[in-house]
């Protein structure tokens, strides 16, 4: 959804690669600046506490490792390597290790109603109040994305790229505070073309989604515009970068969520502009039949 005709962020210098490579946290850690240049005048301790704290560890582990081994079959204990996988591991496959969990008997990539990354969110299937934001990838140009879309996001727009293509992401995930800002900035543009409230509301909502009615408060959808052109309005279906992205986005989980035509089943108007995270298998469906989320999940819901 647009905030208004013109994206929030207009020029700016692009690096290399736009994203920030390691998970938030990690990132922020290789930030946190030098070390304390205190600490080479530390006071040298004896290590005898530590050596005798090392014995009391290193006992209880013995023991409860045996225990372990007593009650636990192999299978189990195999399993415990796999937790310990770095989380950028657990996340590269995307929606694939969450559909995994959340059905193990299925197909790894088989589509379901209930996955993350088909969460339904439009004008008749607002947000929960209590929805939870998911745990995000911070992007640069303060923009994020729930961490489990965000590799196939990087690879996306690193192909897009190395096209030759200069695709810049202007809008991401929105708090609910900035969407309903947004949504009442355009009901009051509205109003001072003469609207009355409800109308300018329902007017305002073919543009700028009722807070807690965007996909942006979900953190699976991102705007994207060509460099050399900004405008959120038709003119950005003509652009090389939307021409790639509407014939490549579903390799990347991607689809175009606002079709030309499915205004009366989305409730937003053509928005050449808006990807939305759905998982390679629903996006492929989605953009090959030339359907929208809404038709998609009614089908596999049967
Ligand atoms: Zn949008």
């Amino acid at each position: 959804m647009s905030a208004n005709n013109r994206c929030a962020v207009k020029e700016f210098p692009l690096p290399d690669r736009e994203y920030r490579v390691a998970p938030a946290r990690c990132w922020d850690a290789n930030l946190s600046g030098p070390t304390s240049p205190r600490r080479g005048k530390r006071r040298r301790r004896s290590p005898l506490p530590l050596f005798l704290l090392g014995l009391v560890l290193f006992g209880c582990g013995f023991l409860l490792g045996r225990r372990a081994l007593a009650q636990e079959p192999p299978a189990q204990a195999a399993g415990v390597s796999v937790s310990i996988l770095a989380p950028e591991n657990a996340a590269a496959g995307g929606g694939r290790a969450e559909s995994d969990r959340a059905a193990p008997g299925r197909e790894p990539d088989a589509a379901a109603p209930g996955d993350w990354n088909l969460l339904l969110v439009n004008w008749e299937n607002p947000l929960p109040e209590d929805f939870s934001v998911p745990e995000l990838t911070q992007l640069v140009n303060g923009h994020a994305i729930d961490r489990r879309a965000y590799p196939d996001l990087q690879r996306m727009m690193d192909d897009a790229r190395a096209a030759g293509l200069q695709p810049t992401i202007c809008s991401s995930y929105r708090t609910r505070e900035k969407q309903t800002e947004l949504f009442e900035n355009k009901v009051q543009r509205l109003m001072n073309e003469g609207l009355g409230r409800t109308e300018a509301e329902e007017q305002a909502a073919m543009w700028v989604a009722r807070p807690g009615t965007s996909e942006h408060q979900a953190a699976l959808a991102v705007d994207i515009v060509d460099k050399s052109n900004q405008l959120l309005d038709e003119t950005q279906e003509t652009t090389s970068v939307q021409r790639w992205l509407m014939d490549h986005c579903a390799e990347y989980g991607f689809i175009l969520r606002y079709p030309t035509d499915k205004a009366a089943l989305t409730g937003v108007n053509y928005e050449p502009w808006h990807y939305r995270y759905v998982g390679r298998e629903a996006a492929a469906a989605i953009m090959e039949r030339g359907i929208c989320l809404e038709e998609y999940l009614a089908d596999v819901s049967g």
